[in-house]
């Protein structure tokens, strides 16, 4: 890597310099927004009435994070000193890198897989090891352990992983752990209240595990942003060094709170996400298109060449989808949040619609 003789001023890290811009496709979202696998309603009415009760004084403190780790981590059935809040677990992913990756260590990640691993991975001096799935998109378990070697420092596994919705075993993720003990094993649960099965009661009982929850997803608090890393306490204690404490805010804090004692809400979400999602897929199915089976909030569908304007003539409609055509081995598919039973109504018919547009089908009634 040579420095570029077009900058003007100081030059940032080569590291940087060769890194990939990275910018979601956001703004203009005013619509059914089935694209970036949010809740598409809205947190518990319990974190608005939080909200309301903040005072403009609260505000002129500092953030304290610690009450609220030790009740999140009671939540979990874990020590304070074993979870850390985070700025979404985009922090806890960038940080987690900060604390363990450095030059000829190896980042071991499946693909495709959430894009954030790569983009934090190349601002470090460590490579990304990437492990393609086959055309399943199951999770490429046996040649991702063959992988696994003495430079191996970190594993980051989305479980389960998006875009495709599939997920390790358990099992799976216990032999991760014990055939790379010198690397830290990260299992981000994001989905997991669509997906049900955690290995969050393993924490701190396997010496490198460390696992992530955010409440952007099922919570519905992504504009908080708020995530946790929970892992042993030898290995939290790294991690707090590079962890600001202040990266969580008071307003988020105040939310958590009330969105973890609020079950019955997240309940009720959880279980017409999962309700909408069987819908979704008997309409999909009689569209005759290819889909990957899900264990989360979200479904990848084949579409085919004309995936861009397919994307173009949802949002016509009215619904926002996402394209993931340009992730490994998945030119012409598409990702489709699930939302309630109502608005994946309404989608399934922007779909049929779409399809009947583009002359891919469609279903006649
Ligand atoms: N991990 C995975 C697997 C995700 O899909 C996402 C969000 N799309 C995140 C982490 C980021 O979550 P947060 O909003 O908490 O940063």
């Amino acid at each position: 890597m040579n420095q570029s003789p077009r900058i003007a001023g100081p030059a940032p890290r080569l590291r940087v310099q060769a890194m990939k811009e990275y910018h979601p496709p956001l703004g203009s979202r005013d619509k059914l927004r089935l694209d970036f696998n949010e809740n598409t309603l809205a947190c518990s009415p319990k974190v608005r009435e939080a909200l309301a009760e903040v005072s403009a004084g609260s505000l002129t403190r500092y953030p304290e994070r610690e009450p609220v780790e030790a009740i999140v981590a009671a939540h979990l059935g874990l020590k304070p000193e074993q979870v850390a809040l985070t700025n979404g677990v985009d922090e806890a992913i960038h940080v987690l890198f900060e604390t363990f990756l450095e030059a000829d260590d190896e980042l071991l990640l499946p693909v495709p897989t959430y894009t954030m691993y790569e983009v934090y991975a190349s601002a470090t001096d460590a490579r990304a090891v990437a492990v393609e799935a086959a055309d399943d998109l199951q999770f490429p378990f046996e040649r991702l352990l063959a992988a696994i070697n003495p430079r191996t420092k970190v594993i980051a596994i989305a479980n389960p992983n998006s875009p495709s919705g599939s997920a390790a075993t358990r099992e799976q993720l216990l032999e991760f752990a014990a055939r790379a003990p010198h690397a830290v094993l990260l299992v981000d649960e994001a989905y997991f209240h669509f997906h049900g099965e955690t290995v969050m009661d393993l924490v701190g009982k396997l010496p490198n595990l460390v696992v992530a929850r955010t409440f952007s997803k099922a919570y519905g608090l992504a504009g908080l942003r708020l995530g946790l890393l929970a892992g042993p306490v030898e290995l939290m204690r790294w991690v707090r060094r590079v962890l600001s404490p202040y990266s969580v805010n008071s307003l988020a804090l105040v939310c958590l709170k009330a969105a973890l004692e609020d079950t019955a809400y997240l309940d009720w979400y959880v279980g017409e996400v999962l309700a909408a999602r069987s819908e979704f897929e008997a309409a999909v199915d009689r569209l005759k298109i290819r889909r990957w089976p899900s264990r989360a909030n979200f479904i990848l569908v084949e579409i085919g060449a004309r995936h861009e304007e397919f994307v173009r003539l949802m949002r016509a409609a009215g619904v926002l989808v996402r394209d993931r055509s340009s992730d490994p081995g998945c030119d012409g598919r598409v990702r489709i949040t699930i939302g309630t039973r109502e608005q994946m109504k309404h989608a399934a018919v922007a779909l049929n619609e779409a399809l009947t547009a583009l002359g891919s089908g469609g279903e006649t009634q």
